[in-house]
This record gives C-alpha cells, structure tokens and sequence, in this order.
C-alpha cells in the first residue's frame, strides 16, 4: 500500500534528523521525518526546556529548529517505528498501538540516535536499578521517581544523570565511576575549542557536590541489594587493571540505582539497509561508515548524528545539517553559498570528533581490565534479562567451541528475546573479548533481522494495519 514516494524520508526526530528535515524544508523539499516517539527530540530535548540549559547552545538552536519544523513544509509522522528497511527505498513503519505501512522515498536519511550502554553485576535487574538516561527523561518531565539515588557505572553522563536529580530536588547519596578522576579532566584543546560544554559540565559537577553528592572514582557498583526491590548497593574500589582492592568494600543503602555505562549507537536500521559499519572504539563502537559529507555506502543512503559517532547535541544538529546540504548538492538544488557551509561544517565537524573522541574514552577500558572485570563476575549472572540467559552458559558455550556472540547467541539463545538484543548484545561482545582476549571490535557486529521492534505478526501479515 505505498501511496506515494517521498523525496527524502528521515528516520529519527532527535537533533540530527530535526535539523536535516529543517534545511530540507528551507529550500521546498517535502521530506517525511518518521519517530516512533509521540514528541520529537530525542532523548536529550523530549520534555526539555531550552532554559534549563543555560550553558548549552546546543539545546536552544535544537529546540528553535524543532519548534520551527511544526510550521514547514516537513510532514512529521510520530510514534512510528522503522521495522524494515528494503531496496529502492521501502521503508516498513509500525505503529505502537499496531498496523504497519510500507512508505516509498528516493533517499533516506538515518539519524536513529543511540542507546544505553550497560554492563552486569549482581542485583541489576532488581526493581529498583534504572537507567540513568530512563531517570534524565523522567526528571526532564519533572518526575523524580525516588528522594534518594546511588548512581553509578562509567562516564561523564553519570554527573548529567545525577545534577539533574539534584536539581529536582532529589538526593544522590553516592556516584561511583569505574574511570580514573586523571581521564576526566579534559585536554587544554578542547578546553579552548567546547568551552560551553566544559563549563555546563562544571556546572553539573558543582551542583552535584554542593548538595553534598559524594563522588568516587575507580570505584565499582559490586552488587544490588534486596528482596522483592532495591535496599542497598555494595561498591568496592578497583586498581590500575580493573581488580578490587579487597576490604574498600562499601554498603549504600538506596531506593534508587540509576545505571549508565556511555552509549551505543543505533546501527541496525542502516545495518538493514546495507550499509557497510566501522568500529571505532573511541567514537562509541559500531558505528555507520560514511565519507565527509555523510553519504553511507549505500547510494542514496546518508546517516547523521549518533549513528556516525557518540558525540552530543551538537554534532547531531551539525551533522543534520550537513547532511541537508549535501542531500541537496546532490538533487542539484545547491547554490555556492551552500556549498562553502559544506566545507565549513566539515572543518567544525572535526573538532567535535575530537570532543567525541574524549568522551568515549572515559566507558573504555584496557583489554586487561576488562578481562578483570568480566573475570570477576559470578557465574549466575543474568545476561540476557528476555531468556534469562546466565554468565555460566556464556562461558560453556565457548568452551564447547562457540567462538563469536553470533555464535553463542546460536547456542544460547542471548539476545534472542523481545528487545531484540537490545541491552545485551553489547554486553555479550564485551564478555566474549574479555574471556578471548580479543578487542570488542574484533568480531562482525551482531546480525540484524526486520522486523527491528517486537510487531504483531499478523499485522506483519497484511491483516488490519
Ligand atoms: C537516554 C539518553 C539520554 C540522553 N541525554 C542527553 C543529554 O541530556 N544531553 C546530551 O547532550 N546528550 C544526551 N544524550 C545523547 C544524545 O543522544 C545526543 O546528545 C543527541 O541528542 C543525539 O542526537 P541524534 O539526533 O543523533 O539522536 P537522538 O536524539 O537519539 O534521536 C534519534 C531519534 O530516532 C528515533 N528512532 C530510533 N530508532 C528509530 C526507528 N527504528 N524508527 C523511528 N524512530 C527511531 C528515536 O526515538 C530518537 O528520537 C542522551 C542519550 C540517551 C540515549
């Protein structure tokens, strides 16, 4: 039932998508932005206000564009999930409340953003241990979900999550952070080049401390504690190589455990598409490949935002641009002018690389640790939390010969359930680098199959819709 073919369709309505369907609309373009969220903006702007952000640029240019887009040419189809993305270019939508439709384009930008990384232990599929990024949305829509929180894990992210509960009045007892305090004070260039993201970090930090916030770094979440929920979280201190310094153990009594470990991207709907992935471990991992100006190895196929490099708000809404003028260049609709912001986004791209780079080294850590880490960890641990696959299955399987996740996912069924490997299956290729000693990347990324969310398969079928 493909009634019509657009010119352009984006999947994603964070920033990246927003500011491409933007400069679409400018030059008269009709452009279909596809979000299977009810509100645009991604993670980082649902629920948002560009005042809160008052060091962040980033967030009012973002908010202005979308605010702009209600009135443009763009037309916005919301709570639609991509589920399928086929040659020529078919795009299979589902709805959230059901029915699925099949929508027709010449090009297609993907912008689908990134997800949570996490990484097990004992206790974190309690009730009770959430998501930092599921406690920021909530805050953001001035919910706060607990009074009082431990939050923990890796990465700068953890002081965003934890300033933002401050700041709804809630109290954090404890952050620890795996990384070292040394890796978390930025490089004099980028203090020069992200002067505002320097100062909204510090201003998060400092907001974080003067409530009384303690923060620990090299400093592990060992073990979630309760019976039916959460009661108390045990952390303990780590070395140089990831081993716990025995006796630094520490019992926080909490209500709340909010969890992040820095982000994945959202590959799999380009992955779909054909087109070619890196891996690149200081830009997040898996990522799309694309050249300069975002095309992918896919003809016709450009990608922007996370999906091209964990990086933030701001290279998102570069990377959206640049993309809607190198869609343009490439219908003939550019003039000159057009061209030398192309060049110009390109030389302000790199910088924001380098910021991304930085940012991302503060989840990695060395094959030695890792293996430490994972070494560490008791055999009964759920891994895939959907078949509630364990630690100890993992390890047999590749001692039974299973050498890849693709593999053990075979013989374990590890990413097999309804998230579709969603929050698993960065684990399982970080656990299986660390038992073989391999580096994450030294695997093929983990297979996709349409569709990409759970679907009603008779829906799938052709029935209603
Ligand atoms: C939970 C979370 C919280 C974050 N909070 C912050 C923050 O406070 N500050 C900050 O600087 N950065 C934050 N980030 C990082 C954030 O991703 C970037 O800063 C930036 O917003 C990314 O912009 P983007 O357009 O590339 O992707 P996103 O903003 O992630 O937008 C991608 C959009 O694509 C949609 N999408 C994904 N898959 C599909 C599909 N198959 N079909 C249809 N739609 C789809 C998603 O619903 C999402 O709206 C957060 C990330 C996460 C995951």
């Amino acid at each position: 039932m493909a009634a019509e073919r657009w010119e352009v369709a984006i999947v994603g309505g964070g920033p990246a998508g927003a500011a491409c369907a933007a400069t679409l609309a400018q030059a008269g373009i009709r452009a279909l932005l596809i979000e299977e969220h009810e509100r645009l903006g991604g993670p980082t702007l649902r629920g948002e206000t560009a005042a809160a952000s008052p060091f962040s640029p980033a967030y009012r240019r973002a908010s202005r564009i979308l605010r702009s887009l209600g009135a443009s040419a763009v037309f916005i189809l919301g709570r639609r999930a991509v589920i399928g993305v086929e040659p020529g270019f078919r795009l299979l939508t589902a709805a959230e409340e059901g029915g699925v439709q099949e929508i027709a384009c010449r090009r297609l930008l993907i912008a689908t953003g990134a997800r949570e990384r996490f990484f097990p232990f004992p206790g974190w599929t309690l009730p009770g241990v959430i998501a930092t990024g599921a406690v920021q949305i909530l805050t953001k829509q001035g919910v706060l979900p607990a009074s009082e929180f431990v939050v923990g894990g890796a990465g700068l992210f953890l002081v965003a999550a934890a300033a933002d509960i401050v700041r709804r009045g809630g109290r954090v007892r404890a952050l620890v952070d795996e990384g070292r305090l040394a890796d978390r004070l930025p490089p004099p260039r980028l203090l020069l080049t992200q002067g505002a993201k320097m100062i909204d970090g510090l201003a998060r930090t400092l907001r974080l401390l003067l409530s009384g916030g303690r923060i620990a770094h090299r400093t592990r979440l060992l073990e979630a504690r309760g019976t039916e929920r959460l009661r108390e979280v045990v952390t303990a201190r780590v070395d140089e190589n990831g081993r716990l310094l025995v006796g630094s153990e520490r019992i926080v009594p909490a209500a709340m455990l909010a969890i992040g470990f820095g982000f994945a991207a959202n590959i799999e709907p380009a992955q779909l598409a054909g087109c070619p992935l890196v891996f690149e471990e200081e830009l997040g991992g898996w990522l799309v490949q694309t050249d300069d100006a975002l095309k992918t190895g896919v003809d016709g196929i450009y990608a922007a935002g996370e999906v091209t490099g964990i990086g933030g708000a701001e290279k998102s809404l570069l990377e959206g641009r640049l993309a809607g003028l190198a869609l343009l260049e490439e219908m003939g609709r550019l003039d000159r002018s057009g061209r030398s912001e192309i060049r110009r986004l390109q030389r302000r791209r790199r910088r924001l690389l380098a910021f991304a780079r930085w940012f991302n080294r503060q989840t990695r850590f060395s094959e030695t640790y890792r293996a430490n880490w994972v070494g560490a960890l008791p055999e009964d641990l759920t891994i895939c939390r959907c078949e509630q696959v364990r630690l100890g299955e993992i390890r047999r399987a590749l001692a039974s010969g299973c050498r890849t996740p693709a593999g053990i996912k075979k013989a374990t069924r590890c990413g097999m359930g309804l998230c579709q490997g969603n929050t698993c299956k960065g684990i399982l290729q970080e656990i299986v680098s660390a038992l073989e000693a391999l580096p994450p990347g030294g695997f093929p990324p983990p297979s996709v199959r349409m569709p990409l969310r759970p679907v009603d398969l008779g829906l799938l079928g052709g029935e209603g819709g």
